[in-house]
């Protein structure tokens, strides 16, 4: 406890004018307790504690106890919500705590979600349900292990506290990290009120605290728009890494959109079992705005709403901003299908760029479409595909219903790797270091709810621990790596959490 106490809190941001952010106090809930503790998220605040000697540190976990030093601030922004501007959001049941800067010189935001309201809840009642936190801990630790941006979760607290939503649900905090949790909303919010100076001010806190090179950039708009220019860069590659494992997001409204491009704020995300373009995880999506295969398209979409935002910042002539703004966003595309093809490519096993690469990966994904074939597990599996002997490949020849379609992409995928000559053995075993065996599976993650609801938090430790190993061999039932069991109810997930 006392070295949770002694963490060095700074508050840089909560620094900032008091316009960019509001003072609150965390609500506590009844009867708070432990649910999960994630040890590694604690050594990177150099916290040396493991889950059996975390309960200790509850107090703090759990909103009772506020660190001498740690001013609890919500913070503001605004959003595109499914398309429509909402001209005020902010922080409606997240509180930052501060900031901790560990040894090795890592700046960590702390950040408590479900801590009650702030004014900026909009009448709702600034809590978050069990089954909500628990659904942000795995994924934010799983993504993490994937190599993909996140928000980390260092801990869940539950409690007695009954919270309505469809049902009475229970209460519960996340307690989550992350280097900076400013959103494009929060540029945003400032260019709609038409506030200029707060935009650069925000720009210039982003530079001097997160993209520290572009100080060396002297003329003031080259250095706003090299920001601009950084975030796109990030935002398209954290998109085709989602889209890489088959990840979902399910709400990327502005205000979910990271300024560091981190995976954030978890709701009701998804990773596809059966491979399906279309995948909408998000029940309240009706029109399937967010569906999987919008997700590149609507990553461009959110940066325009940014550009635009911090169009006053490119230059003092709207005219020059805007085709400066214009010049750079086209770019998006072609960054995003690079590093996306690059990946892809990789999943096959292909180190060679070659023009039919688009061609083979999108064959062989019209394919596990037309087929209904599990996205996992099938690219898994292709580090067993034997390019010398076509028939020793029924493994995966078996999934698919058009054969014919099949035995001719298998031909060109034989083709290229035999080109690339590469040992078969490395081939695998890089493969096996991309392709993952586990991802957070929604009936996984369902299951270790269901349990946890009855007061057994076990499998959320267990899955915690699985998926920090994706791509590992492990021990365990074959359940852990299937899709989810004929006849199961399909897991439906919205935005109420
Ligand atoms: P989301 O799309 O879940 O990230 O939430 C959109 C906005 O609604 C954010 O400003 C949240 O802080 C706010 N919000 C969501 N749920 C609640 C809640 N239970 N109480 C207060 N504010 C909330
Ligand atoms: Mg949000």
């Amino acid at each position: 406890m006392d070295r949770f106490n002694q963490l060095n809190f700074t508050n840089s941001f909560a620094s900032l004018p008091e316009k960019f952010y509001s003072h609150v106090t965390p609500a506590l809930l009844k009867n708070s307790h432990l649910v999960a503790f994630n040890s590694s998220a604690a050594r990177l605040l150099d916290i040396e504690t493991d889950e059996t000697n975390a309960a200790e540190l509850l107090p703090y976990l759990s909103g009772e106890r506020v660190q001498k030093n740690s001013k609890p601030i919500a913070m503001l922004y605004s959003g595109h919500q499914f398309g429509g501007y909402s001209p005020q959001l902010g922080d409606g049941r997240a509180m930052m705590l501060g900031e901790v800067t560990n040894k090795a010189g890592e700046k960590w935001e702390l950040q408590l979600k479900g801590s009650g309201q702030t004014p900026y809840s909009r009448g709702a009642d600034g809590r978050a349900v069990l089954r909500s936190t628990i659904r942000e801990y795995l994924c934010s630790e799983a993504m993490h292990a994937l190599g993909i941006p996140t928000t980390r979760a260092l801990s869940i607290t539950g409690s007695d506290e009954e919270v309505y939503r469809e049902d009475i649900e229970k209460g519960a905090m996340l307690l989550r990290m992350a280097p900076s949790h400013v959103r494009f909303g929060s540029f945003e919010i400032f260019y709609h009120r038409q506030q200029f100076n707060e935009l650069q001010t925000l720009a210039d806190y982003l530079i001097e605290h997160h993209y520290t090179k572009l100080q060396e950039i002297a003329e003031p708009h080259e250095r706003y728009l090299a920001l601009f220019e950084e975030v796109m860069t990030r935002t398209a590659h954290l998109i085709s890494q989602w889209q890489q494992v088959g990840f979902a997001h399910g709400v990327m409204n502005t205000d979910n959109m990271s300024i560091l491009g981190l995976t954030l704020d978890y709701g009701p995300y998804g990773f596809m079992d059966e491979y399906d373009a279309g995948f909408i995880c998000n029940h309240s999506d009706h029109y399937g705005r967010y569906a999987f295969d919008q997700q590149p398209d609507i990553g461009l979409w959110n940066l325009s709403r940014l550009a635009q935002a911090m169009l006053p910042l490119f230059d003092e002539d709207p005219k020059i901003a805007a085709e400066k703004a214009n010049a750079l966003i086209p770019k998006y595309r072609e960054i995003f299908k690079a590093h996306y093809l690059n990946g892809m490519r990789a999943k096959l096993g292909l180190t060679v760029v070659h023009d039919d690469d688009e061609r083979l990966i999108e064959e062989l994904l019209e394919m596990m479409q037309q087929s209904s074939i599990d996205f996992t597990n099938l690219f898994r599996s292709l580090s067993n595909f034997n390019p010398n002997h076509l028939e020793n490949n029924n493994f995966l020849r078996d999934q698919f219903i058009d054969r014919e379609r099949y035995e001719q992409w298998a031909k060109l995928y034989a083709h290229r790797l035999i080109t690339e000559g590469r040992d078969s053995a490395t081939r695998r075993t890089e493969m096996n270091g991309i392709n993952p065996k586990y991802v957070l599976r929604n009936h996984l993650v369902q299951h270790a709810i269901k349990l946890a609801e009855k007061s057994n938090y076990l499998e959320i430790q267990r899955l915690h621990e699985i998926l920090s190993n994706p791509y590992s061999e492990q021990t365990l039932p074959s359940y852990y790596a299937a899709p989810p069991p004929e006849g199961s109810e399909r897991v439906v997930v919205s935005c109420s959490s």
